[in-house]
């Protein structure tokens, strides 16, 4: 997969994306990462990429002019993907079942805004569509396109050690996910669930599942709800396992 950012400071880009995941992803061929300066469409020899607002107001705001020419150098080597996104605050919800559409495409590109934004005619004339990671305000899009990347390149066949772990975690089947645990099997007076450690598969797996299910009801209802409640069988499950005591 090859993803393009354009950003105002593609060193965060490529330093993040060379290391653990995303480097390994990199490493092994899986991924490659291009980090594209803004700059590099300037007109003038100072740079300029923002001026003010028109209707005035604070902040300044990327020029049309350099970051369509950016864009438009890179695209036309041939080898950039589409869609290109905007990342705003405004635009469609980043979650992982987009995710896991992305994770499907050859590669994408993503445009980093600054300041308090990017001319809107660079959104209407160059870019497919938005993308926001979330009800935040960054004061730029490079950590937001880092979330992207990141979080689709693990999805990658081959990125985490283990295949399963991209399966089982949470929003894969709708819900988050079940408590775990590592060795001490006491810790502080804390102990395992005894199920885990009782070699019964079906049993853990059973324990897991009212887990997941109690966690989401507790935390997110909203997403059992998108699932459309609970079943029969998920009601039974909840009684048969009822919350751990917390010692
Ligand atoms: N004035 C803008 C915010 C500008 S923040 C507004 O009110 O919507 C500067 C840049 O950071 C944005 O152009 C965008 O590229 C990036 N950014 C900030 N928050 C973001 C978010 N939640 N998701 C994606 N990108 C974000």
């Amino acid at each position: 997969m090859r993803i393009d950012v354009f950003t105002l400071f593609p060193e965060i880009i490529t330093s993040y994306a060379e290391l653990s995941i995303l480097g390994r992803a990199q490493q092994a061929g899986a991924l490659k990462v291009h980090a594209h300066d803004l700059r590099e469409g300037a007109t003038d020899s100072r740079g300029t990429v923002d001026d003010a607002p028109f209707g005035g107001g604070a902040g300044m705001v990327l020029m049309p002019e350099p970051v369509c020419s950016a864009i438009e150098k890179v695209e036309a080597e041939g080898e950039m993907h589409r869609p290109l996104f905007f990342l705003s605050p405004g635009g469609r919800a980043f979650t992982q079942n987009v995710a896991r559409e992305m994770a499907e495409l050859p590669g994408f590109s993503l445009l980093c805004g600054r300041y308090e934004g990017a001319d809107q005619r660079i959104i209407d004339l160059s870019c497919d569509g938005e993308l926001s990671i979330g009800d935040v305000v960054l004061a730029g899009g490079e950590l937001a396109a880092l979330v992207i990347v990141e979080s689709v390149a693990r999805l990658l066949p081959g990125a985490l050690g283990n295949s399963e772990s991209s399966e089982e975690e949470s929003f894969s089947d709708g819900l988050l996910e079940y408590p775990q645990y590592t060795r001490p099997a006491s810790f502080r007076g804390h102990e395992v669930p005894p199920v885990l450690r009782s070699g019964n598969h079906g049993e853990v797996e059973r324990w897991r599942l009212a887990e997941s299910l109690r966690r989401t009801l507790e935390r997110r209802p909203d997403l059992i709800a998108a699932r459309g409640g609970l079943s029969e069988a998920e009601r039974e499950l909840l009684t048969a396992y009822p919350p751990s005591e917390s010692t």
